[in-house]
């Protein structure tokens, strides 16, 4: 197995290599093969709405939309469902488009038609304002937020643009609306596309919003040009054609885009600032979006401003629900040993400052153990790392078992030594816990190159003596001397260091 496993993954990397070779070429075959066609179907049709040239644009985005799906089979994480939610955009193109292919071929069917396919072009618009607007490594109950908030500006922006529709055929002032009101929609999808891609310091991430930009700006260009000047016959002939383009573009981009690519740093605080200001591009739309419906639908405008400010405000609560969660978290790894859990160096040294000082309060003493595992070179040394590790976890656990009190804490000082601090503990009760704690870890029998044949530790003791004046560093001194002094008088022992009328023992 542990043969093979490199083997398959090698046949892998291979197989993805050989597959991005492949879309590659493809990325330059397509259009040229794509482009004469259409421009023929369109030419021998001379109209830009008739079937074939409306297949050719029905083809031409779900080439889109297919690639981006392959594109998101083969990525991880937030680029893939980034590539997803573009694919998803060019599924609704897609489909729009479609429906008036089939439209065309019925003359009945085009009248309905034309008002699906509005509606499905309206919600082209919702992944991707999703994409752009809801930062993919928020936590996932915001971007729900984020979703229904784009599903509702795609619905407020269907409401609007349906105000006109009624108008567009009567009224050429209602037509030029409905045109720059896509224009404004397509120019901030590709300003954010661009704005995020500038941002992006992730090398997919990057891929994505670049393929995006190329897109939308070539998109809004058509769209513009379509919108405004096609309606002047002569150029009908070549406005199917040039529909596809912008699809052929990102499927080219797409096709290519796998690989790695160096990423140039944009500032740090500019990338900040794009990801936690990018929320806010869904909120500002559907004010703008619920400013604009007001003379027509007031009560919808109402709606649509209170779901702008409750859904941000919501989206707001939920992220910063998760952020003191992350920094709880945070918090609580910074100050634990990650291989015993015990509370580590920095986590001691607070306890003992802590403990010293409600030890001066209440004059109730203190005392703290060092605890050093004996011969422990020699077993890394002899039976490696690996179980070094584990007797540490051992020794850890012996230790804890015997710190009964809530307010002792025992701590992973560093290597293979341990402390205790006993708040409270008389010179008796340290002593007792001390002894405690060597037997503990003595009954283990924990396997040991060691002359005992198991695992021992040697402890110091030593207690707060004047309390008024005495010092941790002070206090750490006389229990590492102590240890020291197990450690000479032959290890697996408990050294105490008190005061000088309290003349010194030691247990053995
Ligand atoms: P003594 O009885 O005098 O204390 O001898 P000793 O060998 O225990 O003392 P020394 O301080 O020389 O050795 C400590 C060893 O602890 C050296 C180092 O390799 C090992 N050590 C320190 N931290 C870790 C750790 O996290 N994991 C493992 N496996 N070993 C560690
Ligand atoms: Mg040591
Ligand atoms: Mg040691």
């Amino acid at each position: 197995m542990g043969v093979r496993s490199p083997q398959i993954a090698g046949r892998r990397s291979d197989d993805a290599e050989a597959g991005d070779r492949v879309a590659r070429r493809l990325a330059l075959v397509l259009p040229l093969l794509f482009v004469p066609a259409h421009l023929a179907a369109a030419l021998t049709s001379w109209n830009p709405i008739a079937p074939p040239p409306l297949l050719f644009e029905t083809l031409g985005a779900s080439i889109a939309c297919a690639a981006c799906c392959w594109r998101a089979s083969r990525s991880r994480g937030r680029a893939r469902q980034g590539w997803l939610a573009v694919a998803a955009a060019m599924l609704c193109w897609t489909a729009g488009v479609g429906s008036q292919f089939v439209g065309s071929l019925t003359a009945a069917g085009a009248v309905g038609s034309g008002a699906i396919s509005m509606f499905l072009f309206v919600l082209y618009g919702v992944p991707l304002t999703f994409v752009l607007a809801s930062p993919a490594g928020d936590p996932w109950r915001a971007r729900l937020v984020d979703g229904a908030l784009a599903l509702i500006l795609g619905g407020l922006f269907g409401a609007f643009i349906f105000s006109f529709v009624a108008l567009a055929g009567a009224d050429d002032a209602g037509a030029l609306t409905l045109a720059w009101t896509f224009d404004i929609q397509n120019i901030f999808i590709a300003l954010f596309a661009l704005v995020r891609f500038r941002a992006s310091s992730n090398g997919r991430e990057r891929r994505l919003f670049g393929a995006l930009t190329a897109y939308a700006v070539v998109y809004m260009a058509v769209a513009a040009f379509y919108n405004h000047l096609v309606d002047d016959g002569a150029i009908g002939v070549l406005a199917s054609p040039l529909v596809a383009i912008p699809f052929l573009v990102l499927a080219a981009l797409v096709l290519r885009s796998g690989g790695s690519a160096s990423v140039p740093r944009a500032g740090r605080m500019f990338e900040r600032v794009v990801v936690a200001g990018s929320p806010l591009i869904l909120p500002t739309a559907l004010l703008i979006v619920s400013a604009s419906l007001v003379p027509h639908m007031p009560v919808l405008a109402i709606a649509g401003c209170v779901v702008a400010t409750l859904g941000y405000g919501l989206r707001a609560v939920l992220v910063q629900i998760h952020g003191i969660g992350e920094r709880e978290e945070l918090a609580q790894l910074s100050q634990i040993d990650p291989l015993t859990g015990l509370p580590n160096r920095r986590q001691f040294d607070e306890a003992l400052r802590r403990e010293l000082t409600r030890a001066r309060r209440s004059g109730q003493g203190l005392a703290l153990l060092m605890i050093d595992i004996d011969h422990f070179k020699l077993l890394n040394d002899t039976l490696g790392h690996q179980a070094g590790d584990q007797r540490l976890r051992d020794v850890a656990e012996a230790l804890q078992s015997c710190a009964v009190r809530a307010t002792d804490v025992v701590a992973r000082y560093g290597g293979e030594e341990f402390a205790a601090i006993l708040p409270g503990a008389s010179t008796t009760e340290a002593m007792a816990v001390a002894e405690a704690m060597r037997a503990a870890v003595e009954e283990r029998t924990l396997p040991s190159p060691a002359p005992d044949g198991r695992v021992t530790v040697s402890i110091g003791a030593a207690r707060l003596t004047e309390i008024e004046i005495d010092t941790g560093p002070r206090l750490m001194e006389r229990a590492d001397a102590a240890l020291y002094d197990s450690k000479r008088a032959g290890r697996n022992r408990v050294t105490a260091a008190w005061p000088v009328e309290e003349p010194a023992r030691a247990l053995g």
